[in-house]
């Protein structure tokens, strides 16, 4: 117990002084369509951190929340991934990406973030409908009201709203119709046991045909096998995400990456 005590205040340290160290790098992990064609990628934060290496977020932003570094962290974030939407802007392919920014509930409480996001969007001179802020259910259930409010400005604004984790929260349908989204991601859980689960097959049909019906997307994540991308599809998913497509890359290999998956795809035709 004092030695995971003790790793915390280092790694608490570490984090207080790795933003203005510029430790901090964005991976990013291919979306695509039925056809294989890349329609967008997923911002992913990673560490660098001077002794330990590539520090995976599980093992610091929720620390970065419990601190409130989350804010300013996550604000870095917003910014490299308006400054990389910006760089494809007007290139052939890259120029039509989507970019998927996951936002934490205490970022999304904070007062200051619709005017962040804005001026992100206004500085780089991106199409905001292609910055996608992802949310989870558990940061609308503090306060629904002021959430579907910052979703509105923010949607006025251009940018859109996906659900990530969708179906492990605990967030009722309630909700869920009064939020402004445009996106379900169905939850990776889900996803695992597609194949051998049929109470999991049933789950994803279902929110697959619920959200056509509310008129949003879906896109699964932790797609690892065939086996589930085909199984997936039957059940009406057109969006797919994971390691069977792609592995999180550092922002600077996605472009090599996209056009590789575009150049496969044209040979196997
Ligand atoms: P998430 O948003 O649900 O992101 C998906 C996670 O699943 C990523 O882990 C990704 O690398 C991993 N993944 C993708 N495909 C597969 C697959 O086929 N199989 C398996 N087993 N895993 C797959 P990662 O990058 O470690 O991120 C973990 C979580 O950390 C994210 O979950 C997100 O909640 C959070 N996170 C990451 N970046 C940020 C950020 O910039 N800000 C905030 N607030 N949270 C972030
Ligand atoms: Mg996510
Ligand atoms: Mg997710
Ligand atoms: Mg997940």
């Amino acid at each position: 117990m004092e030695a995971a005590l003790q790793h915390r205040s280092q790694i608490e340290a570490g984090l207080r002084l790795a933003l203005k160290r510029d430790e901090f790098e964005l991976h990013a992990q291919v979306q695509v369509d039925s056809d294989h064609r890349p329609i967008g990628a997923e911002a992913l934060l990673r560490w660098r951190h001077p002794e330990r290496g590539l520090v995976a977020p599980v093992e610091f932003i929720g620390l970065a929340e419990d601190l409130g570094l989350i804010v300013p962290i996550g604000q870095w974030v917003i910014e490299r991934a308006a400054a990389q939407l910006a760089a494809w802007q007007g290139q052939a392919l890259l120029g039509r990406l989507t970019l998927a920014v996951n936002v934490s509930a205490r970022q999304l409480h904070d007062p200051g973030f619709v005017a962040m996001v804005r001026r992100a969007v206004a500085t780089h001179g991106i199409d905001p409908g292609l910055l996608k802020l992802e949310i989870t259910e558990s940061a609308v259930l503090n306060d629904i009201n002021e959430v579907v409010g910052l979703m509105q400005a923010l949607g006025e604004s251009g940018v859109r709203f996906s659900m990530d984790d969708f179906g492990t929260g605990y967030s009722s349908l309630q909700y869920l119709k009064r939020l402004p989204l445009s996106q379900l991601k169905i939850d990776r859980s889900f996803v695992n046991d597609i194949a051998t689960d049929p109470n999991d097959q049933a789950i994803v049909r279902t929110i697959i045909a619920m959200a056509h019906t509310m008129n949003l997307d879906v896109i699964a994540e932790g797609v690892e096998t065939e086996l589930q991308r085909s199984l997936l599809g039957a059940a009406g998913c057109t969006r797919f995400q994971g390691y069977l497509i792609g592995r999180p890359v550092p922002v600077g290999e996605f472009e090599a990456l996209a056009r590789s998956l575009l150049e496969r795809r044209r040979d196997a035709r």
